[in-house]
């Protein structure tokens, strides 16, 4: 009787979630796979006898990547942050609005603090009104219109 035996690759799914994707920019879903290479009986893959490739790929853009993408955390251009900082506060936010956003964005609290503040200078302006705080730009409270004094 003749017994069958031979190898062939084979890819798994190992996992799936979301992850920073490099090309899109953004979260984006992604699908762990694994290649390898199976020890074979009658054509059916019994056990891996060699792992041959394990990547992540994208299900928007379908680019693959190492599997470090993964742990990479990644964070936006400091250049983007820091002009966004500026446009935000100078449109009228408050500086707590301005810090919350930054901290949605992953920065940890005393990083968004410096940034503000960097971008900002440390001088601030509060409403009379409600207690809001503003960089030094503002002229009006969003949140309740009452005209700021320097602080
Ligand atoms: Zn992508
Ligand atoms: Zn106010």
């Amino acid at each position: 009787m003749l017994i069958l035996v031979g190898s062939r690759g084979r890819e798994v799914e190992v996992g799936s979630g979301t992850f920073h994707c490099p090309v899109c920019d953004v979260q984006r879903p992604y699908k762990h796979r694994r290649v390898g290479r199976y020890f074979t009986l009658y054509f059916i893959p019994l056990f891996q006898i060699q792992k041959l490739a394990e990547y992540v790929e994208c299900q928007a853009c379908h680019h693959v990547f190492p599997l470090e993408v993964l742990h990479k955390k990644s964070f936006p251009d400091p250049r983007r942050i820091l002009a966004e900082v500026g446009r935000d506060l100078e449109s009228g936010m408050t500086i707590q609005q301005v810090q919350t956003k930054l901290m949605n964005t992953g920065l940890r609290e005393d990083v968004a603090s410096k940034v503000i503040e960097v971008t900002a200078g440390s001088q601030r302006k509060v409403c009379p009104r409600c207690g809001s705080l503003y960089a030094e730009s503002a002229r009006f409270c969003v949140k309740c219109g009452s005209p700021l004094y320097d602080a």
